[in-house]
């Protein structure tokens, strides 16, 4: 059969509606599909993070094909496979010579590039079509960002809320949000205080059934020295699967996602959050109907204002921010270095091998299970990395490897800008720094840990606090030109010299002893 049009789907399009689908004719079309080595080594991928891609591409074809849709789809162990997007997908323009080639639009910058010179090369023109996932388009989000001297979440948020109608009022008052709150922000940061979080609701866990093991099989052979482990590999995998998920989460974690948001608990990683990035990243679930299913609950009474308000705000607030950023910057955006931080990344990223309790526990869990919350990512991991002055290409590089949801265009903009301020303060208003006391105060391991928070120089100096001043002191220039630092560099005034200099000393030995 001659092609009319090939639909290209890549990994994180899985999606039976997506855009590229529109008109599909089962008789003339057919989808393209290819999974390639490139894609799990142009950064070093975890395990975890290739076995849930593959696995979801897998069932994702599966389901294509019940739903009657002709799939092209090129396997990894195929031994003709040579492991690049360039080199399968110029071999099978080649060969099925369709009329017409279209794609949703890519969530990659790279990607885009790629598809676009390849289908050139073969004298056709890539359709790209709206990725209708998103509740705003680039060019809104462009047209957005051009009307303000500097970017802020808040505002674009309200936007959003207000043109989708989500937690607002009724007539006459549709401007305005529910309950005249548009932020819970300042009641969403409990911690579980000294006796823990308690009792928590059990993590859902998809085990993998035969395409999944399949694929675990296939990665264990092929990337065997790549970070992580699979034994507790149990992601939501397909389309059914994280329907599961997300009921789950709504039944059993949302009521106390607000409060807990920013909370931590050693060996916990699940807490009250709703593990559902990766799902939505692969477009395995949509974010409309997520954020409908908050807004459900709520009107239901089944969750408070306070935690719906806080869910829906990371997907229709954050995740769509991030994602205009990242469209309206790149390609320049990933060599922003605005700090000058050239250190290399430690290598204990890669193991957890490290006395830093916290950075143990967080990377651990993360080569583990694929897995970290936005704290954790933030304010331990991420937070080290600033302090310690790590070339932000480096720190991206790590994030993009090892989480289960990664993707560059939500991952970039929250490790490059909001994490290592490596944007000079684009998606940040300030560098998220802290001392070692903040993560004691939300939940890290401080008691078990052998230094102590609350030293910023001596043998037990918690590393985050001796780098945190440090970093004050070798920013200080730059950050007083920023009213937000004030209070900082308040405290940074009332050290004397000699302490500046001693804590210059602790910091410098420090990064001998990790490098
Ligand atoms: C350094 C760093 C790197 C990150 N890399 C990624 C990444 O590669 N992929 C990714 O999806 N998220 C990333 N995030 C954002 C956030 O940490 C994850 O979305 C979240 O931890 C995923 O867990 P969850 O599904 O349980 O989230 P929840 O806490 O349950 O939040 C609900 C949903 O909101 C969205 N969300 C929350 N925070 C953000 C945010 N800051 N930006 C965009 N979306 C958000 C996610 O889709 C998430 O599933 C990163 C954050 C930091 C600080
Ligand atoms: S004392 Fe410092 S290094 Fe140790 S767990 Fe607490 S914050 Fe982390």
């Amino acid at each position: 059969m001659s092609i009319r049009t090939l639909v290209l789907v890549l990994g994180d399009q899985l999606d039976l509606h997506a855009s590229a689908f529109d008109g599909f004719d089962t008789s003339r079309d057919a989808v393209w599909m290819a999974e390639v080595t490139e894609e799990s080594t142009h950064v070093w991928s975890s395990k975890q993070r290739i076995v849930f891609f593959l696995a979801a591409m897998r069932h994702f074809a599966q389901d294509l094909r019940e739903n009657g849709r002709q799939v092209y789809y090129r396997y990894l162990d195929d031994p003709l496979n040579k492991g690049t997007f360039t080199t399968e997908l110029k071999a099978d323009l080649l060969s099925l010579r369709p009329e017409r080639v279209k794609v949703t639009a890519p969530g990659d910058w790279r990607v885009l590039q790629l598809l676009k010179a390849v289908v050139q090369e073969s004298g056709l023109t890539l359709e790209v079509s709206e990725d209708r996932h998103f509740l705003n388009t680039v060019r809104e989000f462009a047209g957005h960002a051009k009307a303000r001297k500097s970017l802020r979440l808040e505002y674009f948020y309200r936007e959003l809320r207000q043109r989708h109608g989500i937690l607002m009022q009724k007539e006459p008052n549709q401007s305005k949000p529910i309950e005249g709150r548009w932020n819970f922000d300042e009641d969403n940061r409990q911690t579980f205080g000294v006796k823990g979080p308690g009792m928590l609701p059990e993590r859902a866990i998809f085990l993998p059934d035969a395409i999944t093991s399949e694929v675990i099989t296939l990665v264990e052979k092929r990337f065997s020295t790549h970070p992580g482990s699979l034994a507790s590999f149990a992601w939501p995998v397909s389309r059914v699967q994280a329907l599961e998920a997300l009921r789950r989460f709504i039944d059993e974690r949302l009521s106390l996602f607000g409060p807990y948001e920013d909370a931590m608990w050693p060996s916990e990683p699940w807490l009250y959050h709703s593990h559902l990035s990766a799902a939505l990243n692969l477009k395995l679930l949509g974010a409309r109907e997520v954020i409908q299913a908050a807004e459900e609950a709520y009107q239901a009474g089944r969750v408070s204002l306070q935690s719906a308000e806080g869910f829906i705000r990371q997907i229709l607030g954050w995740r769509e921010y991030v994602r205009g950023i990242y469209w309206t910057q790149m390609p320049q955006y990933l060599d922003r270095n605005a700090l000058v931080a050239t250190f290399n990344l430690p290598s204990f990223y890669w193991t957890g091998e490290t006395e830093i309790a916290c950075l143990r526990d967080v990377i651990t869990q993360t080569l583990e299970f694929g897995y970290a919350h936005h704290i954790q990512r933030l304010m331990v991991t991420g937070l080290f990395a600033l302090l310690f002055g790590v070339d932000p290409r480096q720190t991206h590089e790590w994030y993009l490897a090892v989480y289960v949801d990664a993707v560059e265009w939500v991952e970039l903009p929250n490790t490059l800008g909001m994490s290592q301020y490596g944007d000079g303060g684009l998606m940040a208003s300030k560098p998220y720094v802290a001392t070692g006391k903040y993560i004691q105060r939300m939940g890290g391991p401080c008691a078990t840990c052998r230094f102590d928070p609350a030293q910023r120089i001596g043998d037990n100096a918690c590393p985050y606090t001796t780098l945190y001043w440090d970093f004050l002191m070798r920013h200080e220039a730059l950050l007083s030109k920023n009213i937000r630092m004030s209070m900082q560099l308040k405290n940074l005034a009332r050290l004397s010299k000699d302490e500046r200099s001693a804590i210059s000393d602790q910091a410098a030995k420090l990064r001998q002893l990790i490098i």
